[in-house]
């Protein structure tokens, strides 16, 4: 460790992984701390300097004096925490900005509507932190794009050989070939409320069908945001005041808490469909009383991830949020320094179980 760096208070999560010479990126219990620019990326407490990746729950907290982020991720976050609880600067995707010794640009990480990877680069050496991505088109945001640098801090949510999602048309067309062999059930699909919900809606848009979607009250103030932000959803009915009869045959939308719960008595025999990366483990699909499972993720799969890796073949990997491991004994069979990078704190919004990080056996996971 240089002397010239300040140290924020805490002690590293880990001994402090080094690679590409880059030392001002620092991995604390809290997040990433980049001592030259004084700001945390994605603190999982309130700081006095924040950037964050995307409006995810465990990405984007409340009470930080100032937070940089695009003008999607501040919407969200206002949305979520209030107007006047998020002191925000926007930076549009491409832009560059200096804060303190280092430059920051923001490029999109294709994972829900307005996230970002941050570009910070300093002293001619650039680092990227990708925060959640997915290398799938998703048409309520722009695609993920790959940024040359020597150090790439990756998530690892998927990062096992058995995840390998379908294409996400065909989860769709499964959900309404259901509505048409079953039309006496309301068509229940538990769905996180951002971004699941409305790249869902969007998809079943995108598939022809254009009648009433009905929703649970949670996820209306979000999906009006998108809206509101250039995602047009079609026609969004709330559930709440709907005779039980009316339901027979529709799609009704709510967050994953609520299809199991006596919420969802209200609607007739409804068939619970759950859209979630998760739901190509069998065990996990069970939990949730999955009918019809959906695996539909937000989140790079083990190819997607490998591919990232060889697309950018960056001098230093570090690993987050996941199966660090094997992603970092897989890069180091392609010839890539990787490392796990152990913060605590995020989870994965899909996951209703986020303490379980061991998660399912892969032996349950295939097919
Ligand atoms: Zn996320
Ligand atoms: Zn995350």
């Amino acid at each position: 460790m240089s002397d010239d760096i300040r140290l924020p208070p805490a002690d590293p999560a880990s001994p402090a992984p080094r690679g590409a010479d880059i030392d001002w990126l620092v991995p604390c219990p809290e997040g990433l701390y980049c001592p030259p620019g004084d700001f945390w990326i994605d603190p999982t407490r309130a700081k006095p300097r924040a950037i964050v990746t995307h409006g995810h729950a465990d990405h984007a907290r409340p009470g930080h004096g100032a937070v940089l982020a695009t003008p999607e991720t501040l919407a969200i976050m206002a949305a979520r925490f209030g107007p006047d609880q998020v002191r925000g600067q926007p930076l549009g995707y491409g832009e560059r900005l200096t804060v303190g010794d280092v430059s920051v640009m923001l490029a999109p990480a294709g994972h829900v509507l307005g996230s970002a990877q941050i570009v910070v680069t300093h002293r001619g050496r650039t680092a990227v932190v990708s925060g959640d991505y997915k290398r799938r088109a998703d048409p309520t945001c722009p695609a993920f794009e790959p940024v040359p640098c020597d150090l790439f801090i990756t998530e690892a949510t998927f990062a096992l050989p058995v995840f390998r999602h379908p294409p996400a048309a065909g989860e769709i067309a499964k959900l309404l070939h259901g509505q048409e062999v079953f039309p006496d059930r309301a068509h229940l699909v538990g769905v996180y409320a951002l971004g699941k919900c409305q790249r869902v809606i969007r998809m079943i848009r995108d598939a022809g069908y254009d009648r009433p979607i009905y929703i649970h009250g949670a996820l209306a103030p979000l999906s009006t945001l998108y809206e509101n932000l250039g995602v047009p959803l079609g026609p969004l009915l709330p559930v709440a005041g709907r005779a039980r009869a009316d339901l027979a045959g529709e799609l009704v939308l709510a967050p994953p808490g609520a299809v199991a719960d006596r919420w969802a008595r209200r609607l007739p025999d409804p068939l619970v469909a759950v859209a979630s990366g998760w739901m190509g483990v069998r065990q996990r699909a069970k939990q949730r009383g999955a009918e019809l499972p959906l695996v539909i993720s937000d989140h790079a799969d083990w190819d997607e991830l490998l591919q990232t890796l060889s697309d950018l073949r960056p001098e230093e990997t570090w690993i987050t949020h996941g199966r660090e491991d094997a992603l970092a004994h897989a890069a180091a069979g392609m010839g890539l320094h990787a490392r796990p990078l152990r913060l605590a704190g995020y989870g994965d919004e899909d996951d209703d179980s986020p303490a379980d990080h061991t998660g399912p056996q892969p032996a349950s996971t295939e097919g």
